[in-house]
């Protein structure tokens, strides 16, 4: 039997114990703020920012908001960070991306003082995530880390093979995967789009983890009997007939009313035969990624406060 792993019930027993955290820097007259800062007229990306502070409002971090004007220079979004950076309600500072092409991206993330990068983007944060004594865990691949965890799979001793390069994924989950740790400890292989022969690569390995951004690049036959499958992936397809049932995505619209669908960078049908785990996509990952956002707002508010809270 597989086990499918529900990213949204895992997800949901993370927010229910943050709360304990939360009630502990109650306790002490703290409440963690995360303030995220919005400069796009992108409807998924409003939609985001919305799940992001209902997301909050559930398990009590208080929430702040400031749009910026998708026209505005860099220099206007550096300024609201750099405000934010000095409230000391707000704990937590989130710029929103993608940012409008015009924008210096690099720059506006670089302003989110270290403490407060509850993305782990500042390269203070990425210097001691490579370090292995990380503030912040990137929060996708912590998500995928739990994920694991709570499917009963031991990274430690592993080999895993990462499929994807990129600083937002498949870079900081080759370093957790990597890091002397029981969470860590496994052994490495990441793959890009210049690696030859991905099957050779997948193939054998203990644990797999997609990060490419390509619709069901790998299938059933790249895999081995028993291994674990955690998708990342999350691409836009049209619909096809062979997926008639309607579902929501995760920016809360319904596939088939759009004209698409959402599909991983596994081919789930042919990956389950041979998966002992695997996520779902959407439903894995993706809730996985908004449940550590509030993790590390919780942490950041810990710190600030020098108020010693248990995490999950
Ligand atoms: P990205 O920045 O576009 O990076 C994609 C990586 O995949 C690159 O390293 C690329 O190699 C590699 N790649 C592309 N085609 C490949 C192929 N045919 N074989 C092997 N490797 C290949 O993407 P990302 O930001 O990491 O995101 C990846 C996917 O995860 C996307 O679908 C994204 O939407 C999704 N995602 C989901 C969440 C979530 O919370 N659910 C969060 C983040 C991202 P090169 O380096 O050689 O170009």
């Amino acid at each position: 039997m597989t086990n499918v792993i529900d990213g949204d019930a895992v997800a949901q027993s993370l927010r229910d114990d943050l709360r304990d955290a939360i009630e502990t820097l109650a306790d002490a007259d703290a409440r963690p703020g995360l303030a995220t800062v919005l400069m796009s007229d992108d409807a998924a990306s409003e939609t985001y920012v919305t799940r992001k502070h209902e997301d909050c409002r559930e398990v009590g971090i208080e929430d702040f908001h400031e749009d910026v004007d998708a026209n505005a220079p860099t220099e206007e979004l550096v300024s609201v960070v750099e405000d934010l950076n000095e409230r000391p309600e707000v704990h937590g500072v989130l710029v929103q991306t993608p940012l409008p092409e015009h924008v210096e991206a690099e720059r506006a993330l670089q302003a989110v003082a270290p403490e407060k990068d509850v993305d782990g983007f500042h390269f203070a944060n990425v210097g001691r995530f490579v370090r292995g004594t990380p503030r912040f865990r990137p929060c996708t691949p912590h998500g995928v880390q739990k994920l694991l965890e709570h499917a009963g799979v031991e990274i430690e001793g592993a080999d895993a093979v990462i499929v994807g390069r990129s600083n937002l994924v498949g870079k900081p989950l080759a370093n957790l995967f990597l890091r002397r740790a029981d969470d860590g400890n496994a052994t490495v292989t990441v793959c890009h789009s210049r690696t030859e022969d991905l099957a050779a690569k997948t193939h054998g390995a203990d644990i797999v983890v997609t990060a490419c951004g390509v619709p069901e690049l790998v299938t059933g036959d790249m895999l081995s009997d028993g291994v674990a499958v955690i998708d990342v992936g999350y691409n836009r397809v049209e619909v096809s007939e062979r997926r008639s049932e309607d579902s929501r995505t995760e920016s809360g619209q319904s596939d088939n009313e759009r004209g698409y669908e959402i599909v991983g960078d596994v081919d789930f049908e042919s990956a389950t035969e041979k998966a002992s785990a695997i996520t779902p996509v959407p439903g894995g990952v993706g809730p996985m990624t908004r449940a550590m956002l509030l993790y590390n707002a919780v942490r950041a508010a810990s710190e600030q406060e020098g108020v010693t809270v248990d995490l999950p």
